[in-house]
């Protein structure tokens, strides 16, 4: 089964992706992870999208697509894959659709979060992180039991460069402006479910589970 996983910054993409991930027993594919996990390297690809990341920006979709089409080239998405933060614009969407026919496979549901603009601001604004073992918390939905440490670690938790308020204006406007269209794309073929985003992150899972059927 390939999942999409669609709706704007601070939503809870990553959240649910895991949780769907674990439940089906397919990868959870994060293009977001994966662009975070090349900085960290240090890698040449890391270095060249950095600052577009850095500043809210979203990188080019040649890029982008050229590191999915290796990540759906590998055999564990056989079984199929939860797609987190891709595609993000029109053009990768159609890339993913060319991608997918070649393999003769096909998006199956495309899973879209509502959450009121309020709430996205506070979670993007609690949102922190495990440098060491990317662990999501939020200072108060989810607070780990040592203040600004990691549960699992025991490192200091960071804020994702991103997050901090004058990035997540910028990353709202390219949502609004390139990804929220996708929403369109894929409900003109019938593939959207829309979920509430608001909650306690097993019930939204119950609640997707409900509605695929499985
Ligand atoms: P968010 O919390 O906004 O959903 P992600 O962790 O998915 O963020 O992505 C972080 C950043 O990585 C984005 O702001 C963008 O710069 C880059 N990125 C991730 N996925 C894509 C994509 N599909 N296309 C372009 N840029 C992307």
């Amino acid at each position: 089964m390939i999942l999409i996983l669609l709706g704007p910054p601070g939503a809870g993409k990553g959240t649910q992706a895991k949780l769907l991930a674990a439940a089906f027993s397919i990868p959870h594919i994060s293009t977001g992870d994966m662009f975070r996990d090349q900085k960290a390297r240090g890698t040449e690809l890391g270095k060249k999208v950095q600052a577009i990341m850095d500043s809210g920006g979203l990188v080019t979709d040649d890029i982008t697509n050229s590191m999915v089409d290796e990540r759906l080239a590998r055999a564990d998405v056989m079984s199929g894959c939860i797609l987190d933060g891709y595609p993000r614009t029109v053009g990768q969407a159609e890339h993913l659709d060319r991608l997918l026919a070649k393999l003769g496979r096909g998006v199956d549901r495309v899973l879209s979060y509502e959450v009121s603009e309020e709430a996205l601001v506070d979670r993007i604004g609690g949102r922190r992180s495990c440098p060491a073992c990317g662990a999501v918390y939020h200072l108060t939905q989810n607070p780990p039991s040592r203040v600004g440490t990691c549960d699992k670690e025991g490192v200091a938790l960071v804020q994702r460069e991103d997050d901090k308020p004058e990035k997540v204006r910028n990353r709202m406007q390219e949502y609004a402006a390139k990804t929220a269209p996708l929403k369109g794309y894929y409900a003109g073929r019938g593939l959207v479910v829309e979920l509430d985003g608001l909650g306690a992150p097993e019930a939204i899972l119950a609640e997707t589970r409900r509605r695929l059927g499985r």
